[in-house]
């Protein structure tokens, strides 16, 4: 491994404990399945494999598996389909590492119930905690940067990649490209050791933010139609009809949130896309500084101060959320 960053060595020195019984419990289990959450983005499934390439990297006897849904359209654009794990795989002694993942009831797939020890390392706050070992740093722009900060902590390992392909994809995901305040100088020192394994950056993002042509139409519905509150906080609103006429999955409602990022005038900015299987109003949340984790939380979700995700169970709670969004703009 080449030479660790003084300002990650400074960092991974509070969780040197954790990174110990970590490493101990890889060296114990021969089998090791890697979760994270639901309705996956970039960080869930980069530092998902990045962890678990790492693994088999680094200690090839042992059985690694990652499982959860694929994403609609980053698999398999940007990311392999998950592995298909039959159920008696799990009927063995099994340890699960959790990433990129607050709560229990967000893991995708509930196997992770089986196992015989659990690791969570996350980067939300920490307010259902869960696991035999916790790794939580809410102020963290990624649980890539985490795992990624992890891997470099064990002595004797090396870093591939390929490893490092995802972490980056992890890290540059969440933090939208190095933009957010989260991001600090541990953070570019994570991002060059990640670099310095020679993947190459530029393909790395073609493939992140790669479109097709007919996503412009949902961008042109999107601008013709989007809301703007009293004090600033920029919505719209794709109900099951237009999904249907854009073929879209209710997953993808929210692709468009970033057009308000920096737009003048706009503090806030949300999606609302209605999921029909669910019965429920799809909400993401973004920010410019004004928290807004609370009201995610109020409306049954939660996540970031500055990126969140709710649900609505009826279409008369969209009035009310965008109030609450707008009253904390006042
Ligand atoms: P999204 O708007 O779905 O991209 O989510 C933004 C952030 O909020 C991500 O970090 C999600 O993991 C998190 N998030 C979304 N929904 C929830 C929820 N119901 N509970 C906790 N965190 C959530």
């Amino acid at each position: 491994m080449n030479k660790i960053d003084e300002l990650i060595k400074l960092d991974n020195k509070k969780y040197q404990t954790k990174y110990r019984k970590v490493l101990k419990m890889i060296n114990q289990f021969d089998k090791i399945c890697v979760f994270r959450h639901i309705r996956p983005d970039f960080d869930a499934i980069g530092s998902q494999l990045g962890l678990a390439t790492f693994i088999k990297d680094n200690f090839p006897n042992k059985d690694v598996k990652v499982v959860g849904e694929n994403h609609i359209t980053l698999t398999p654009n940007c990311f392999p389909y998950m592995d298909e794990v039959d159920d008696s795989w799990f009927d063995n002694d099994f340890l699960a590492i959790v990433v990129d993942t607050s709560e229990k009831k967000r893991i995708s797939d509930d196997r992770y119930k089986k196992a015989k020890y659990l690791i969570k390392v996350d980067h939300h706050p920490n307010v259902k905690p869960y696991g035999n070992i916790k790794i939580v740093d809410e102020y963290s722009p990624a649980a890539g940067e985490m795992v990624a900060k992890m891997c470099l902590s064990f002595k004797n390992c090396v870093l591939t990649k390929e490893a490092a392909r995802w972490m980056y994809i992890a890290l540059a995901g969440d933090s939208n490209r190095f933009k957010f305040s989260t991001t600090t100088p541990t953070t570019f020192a994570v991002a060059k050791q990640l670099l310095e394994t020679g993947f190459d950056i530029g393909e790395v993002h073609r493939k992140m933010y790669n479109k097709k042509m007919d996503s412009l139409e949902v961008t042109r519905y999107v601008l013709n139609n989007f809301k703007v509150s009293e004090h600033g906080v920029a919505y719209y609103i794709l109900n099951d009809e237009q999904l249907k006429k854009f073929n879209l999955r209710p997953e993808q409602g929210k692709d468009n949130i970033n057009l308000f990022d920096g737009l003048e005038g706009i503090k806030i900015w949300v999606s609302i896309t209605e999921d029909k299987d669910e019965n429920v109003y799809r909400v993401s949340i973004r920010s410019a500084i004004t928290p807004i984790d609370k009201i995610a939380t109020k409306y049954r979700g939660g996540g970031h101060e500055c990126a969140s995700g709710a649900k609505l169970k009826k279409y008369s709670e969209i009035d009310k959320l965008i109030k609450d969004l707008d009253n904390l703009l006042i």
